[in-house]
């Protein structure tokens, strides 16, 4: 008969002792039998479940049903037992996770059983010899069954990733959308479609990887790695008509010597926006307010007259220092971030050339427009302190690991 919490009419001392003896020797017993993880799981229930356990009949049947003046003693020895029983169900679990290993080594699924194989191997390849026991495992290698697992690690964003997401979402919070374009592109999207002519000097500016043998094919169709994300707004203006808002995030690539501050292969975030009556008002606005999103609200921008072949009127963007706070100066020494001048060139801009508006379709009579366009890594070295933009490259894990 399994036990049942008996009704308390009795509630002297010598009448409760009995009673405790005889729910501390059921619960003895029920432990003893369980020999599987669902017997204890049952077990467990049967004591502990909140709504028909042991202990809260114990509760419902001996603390409540106790007179006023009992209710003192009742209530010790239910907190007694409950402790009691707490500590039987996890032993019971313990010797039940222990049988089951033991059986598994019985059934010769556990790494004890190679270790007691590579010693009986040893042994064997000792010929004639008599081994020590010690002897013997240390020429059978054995495994040890005590070292932890191989832990595989999570894996985090890259930092040139992570910073060109967040330039992507203030974009996105302004209402832009993303568009990608291909690294491989024609001479046509890459060059000559952004108002650089064949023979402009502007192309001197940007050392273009080629794709060899394509000589005999037109000039605009040659093939080369993309110099900028540019072609991409291009091909986006081809796509839709205006009012266009967009971010080219991608990778670019340029003949340059592998140094501190240059890699061959880096990133860019740019954006177009074209629509009806747009202003340089607007691009600065745009932009004052980007900067302030991925380096604080305390962040100055001013604009600098410069050129680029797709823009008319360009300009430089510089922003405050973030080292100094802009004054120049850092630890009574003048700052090096910024050349003591208090101010960083960040990235370009300018309103969008009316001659691009021939190449997509688009009446530079009826439309304005601005574009911008960063580089990734310089945004990154500035954000985290980097000193060498190789480190992003190297794949040395005790680098990424500090950004995870
Ligand atoms: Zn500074």
């Amino acid at each position: 008969m399994p036990y049942t919490v008996p009704k308390l009419t009795d509630f002297s001392t010598p009448a409760l002792d009995s009673a405790v003896r005889e729910l501390l020797s059921a619960l003895e017993q029920e432990s003893a039998a369980v020999s599987s993880e669902n017997d204890w799981k049952a077990f467990r229930d049967r004591w502990m479940a909140r709504k028909s356990g042991v202990l809260t009949q114990l509760n419902d049947l001996w603390l409540k049903a106790a007179p006023g003046p009992g209710k003192r003693e009742v209530g010790q020895r239910v907190n007694e037992l409950r402790d009691r029983v707490e500590t039987r169900v996890l032993e019971t679990k313990e010797h039940c996770d222990t049988l089951s290993i033991a059986r598994s080594i019985v059934d010769k699924r556990h790494p004890i059983i190679d270790l007691a194989r590579a010693f009986i191997e040893a042994s064997e390849r000792a010929g004639g010899q008599t081994l020590t026991t010690d002897e013997a495992f240390s020429k059978a290698e054995p495994v040890d069954i005590t070292l932890p697992g191989i832990r595989r690690s999570l894996g985090a964003e890259h930092p040139v990733i992570k910073t060109m997401n967040e330039i992507i979402g203030v974009f996105r919070n302004l209402g832009y959308s993303v568009e990608e374009g291909p690294e491989i592109e024609t001479d046509y999207y890459n060059f000559e479609a952004l108002n650089f002519p064949p023979n402009h000097p502007a192309r001197d500016t940007q050392d273009t990887l080629f794709i060899a043998g394509q000589e005999s094919k037109p000039l605009r169709e040659r093939l080369l790695l993309r110099t900028h994300t540019s072609p991409v707004q291009i091909r986006s203006m081809e796509k839709m008509k205006p009012p266009v808002r967009v971010v080219c995030p991608g990778k670019v690539h340029r003949n340059d010597a592998l140094d501190a501050t240059h890699s061959p292969i880096f990133h860019q975030v740019e954006g177009l926006a074209v629509d009806t009556n747009i202003t340089f008002c607007d691009l600065k606005g745009t932009l004052d307010h980007a900067m302030k999103a991925l380096f604080g609200s305390s962040v100055k921008t001013r604009f600098y007259p410069s050129f680029f072949p797709f823009t008319e009127p360009s300009a430089d963007v510089q922003i405050s220092c973030i080292f100094c706070g802009g004054k120049g100066a850092r630890d009574g020494g003048p700052c090096r971030n910024c050349k003591a001048s208090g101010w960083i060139e960040l990235l370009g801009c300018g309103m969008v050339d009316p001659n691009v508006y021939g190449f997509v379709d688009y009446d530079p009579a009826k439309v304005s427009g601005f574009a911008f366009g960063m580089g990734v890594e310089r945004i990154a070295i500035l954000k985290y302190g980097v000193d060498d933009i190789q480190l992003f490259f190297n794949g040395d894990v005790r680098f990424l690991e500090q950004f995870g």
